[in-house]
């Protein structure tokens, strides 16, 4: 009876696991061979690409010396998808996937790095959703350009979430809210700040700010471009 009680749960167990995790491909539900992958090959090759002239004028004005975003929203919805798989499916294994393609458009784009740096969460979203997807998304970047990737910035006050914002209104409410980690030395570090999405570059441009202040090179990289 135990015995059977064991299995029972352990049966139980796995099969939650396999519906937390379904080794299926986001874009056309085909089976992966690797279970951290997200997408096959096809439909990996397939995402259109956000065009770089977007991606290089929402930066312009700030303090990033250089900007790379992967890919564009895409009307079949699969970068839409991915983005939320990364964020709200709590698998920090398909974020370090996702980092290492991001790190071969890095390297593609020609930009160099000493350190990659995670836009950091505010404590009560890490919290929420248990990880922050652009410290696993940097752990990929880092591990593709051979770099460490350090947490060197900090939240210095909490910022309601963009997506509801204005442009003005995006711009003030991340403005000054994030600032050098205690103790981070920066000065003429080529660093790499990564996000998950760039939008309005906003965000990207404040946490740019107190690394250029501290004598940092910035460059920014993000998985997605979206429309403002
Ligand atoms: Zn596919």
């Amino acid at each position: 009876m135990l015995d059977r009680l064991g299995r029972w749960a352990r049966d139980l167990s796995g099969g939650a696991a396999a519906l937390a995790y379904p080794p299926l491909c986001l874009g056309c539900e085909g089976r992966l061979p690797e279970p951290s992958d997200a997408l096959c090959a096809t439909c990996l090759r397939g995402l259109p690409r956000a065009d770089a002239e977007t991606v290089a004028g929402l930066l312009a004005d700030g303090p990033v010396e250089q900007a790379v975003a992967l890919w564009a929203f895409d009307p079949g919805g699969t970068v839409r998808r991915l983005q939320h798989a990364l964020k709200y499916g709590g698998r920090p294994t398909l974020g370090r996937g996702l980092g290492e393609v991001l790190g071969a458009a890095v390297r593609q784009a020609g930009i160099v790095a000493d350190v990659v740096v995670p836009i950091p969460l505010s404590h009560v979203r890490q919290l929420e959703r248990g990880y922050n997807q652009a410290a696993a998304l940097a752990d990929g970047v880092a591990t593709a350009l051979g770099v460490p990737s350090a947490p060197l910035l900090v939240r210095t006050r909490t910022t309601l979430a963009q997506a509801r914002l204005s442009k003005s209104e995006r711009r003030r409410n991340v403005d000054g809210a994030f600032a050098l980690a205690p103790g981070a030395d920066v000065a003429s570090l080529r660093v790499l700040l990564v996000d998950d999405v760039l939008t309005t570059g906003a965000t990207l441009a404040a946490a740019a700010t107190p690394l250029a202040a501290g004598g940092a090179q910035v460059a920014v990289a993000a998985l997605a471009l979206a429309g403002a």
